[in-house]
């Protein structure tokens, strides 16, 4: 299992960054994504698009993202500008991974993260060490961590299925493709 785990939240301002990360996770290839706090509050729209147009893909909401860290098991990569270079620590993390016993748990933050999460974290990893989004972070590690064949990933229990088209916008119901 890979879960990705949305911590800090603030209400508002991050409405739209905590949707994509849930809605980035479900497309990129992770099974679940957690939302702590008040980013629950984003949980029936991932889980309205994974009605629409397939899965699995787990919605969980948490009161506090604390308990699911301390007692995660199996490996937590937290990504972070400070952190190692994906490139530099992709292939050890995908052996940990490997055998899916060791389900992984992705960490990203919203504002300052808290220094116990990048102590407890098995990899501190940064996609880049400049500064930019936990969105664009999240696609480019999943895209590595799975090498490419998230791509190809076929949705199940779709209700719509898009049509890829060189020009224009063909969406169909599930089974008439
Ligand atoms: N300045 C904050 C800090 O010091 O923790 C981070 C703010 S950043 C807008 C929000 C999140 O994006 C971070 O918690 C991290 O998960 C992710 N992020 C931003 N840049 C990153 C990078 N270069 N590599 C990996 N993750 C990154």
């Amino acid at each position: 299992e890979v879960a990705v785990l949305r911590l800090g939240h603030r209400p508002g301002r991050d409405e739209r960054i905590t949707t994509h990360v849930g809605l980035t996770a479900r497309a990129l290839g992770a099974d679940r994504v957690i939302l702590a706090g008040d980013g629950a509050s984003r949980a029936d729209t991932v889980e309205d698009i994974t009605d629409r147009f397939g899965g699995p893909f787990a919605v969980d909401t948490v009161d506090s993202w604390r308990p699911t860290l301390r007692d995660w098991d199996g490996a937590v990569v937290h990504l972070t500008m400070y952190g190692e270079e994906v490139q530099t620590v992709e292939s050890e993390i995908r052996e940990a991974h490997r055998e899916r016993r060791d389900p992984l748990l992705v960490v990203v933050g919203a504002e300052k993260v808290p220094f116990d999460v990048y102590e407890t974290a098995d990899w501190n990893v940064g996609v880049t060490n400049q500064p930019h989004s936990e969105i664009a972070s999240l696609a480019v590690f999943l895209d590595r961590l799975f090498e490419g064949r998230e791509l190809d990933r076929e949705f199940e229990d779709a209700e719509k299925v898009v049509v890829p088209q060189a020009v224009g916008k063909r969406v169909v119901d599930a089974g008439d493709e």
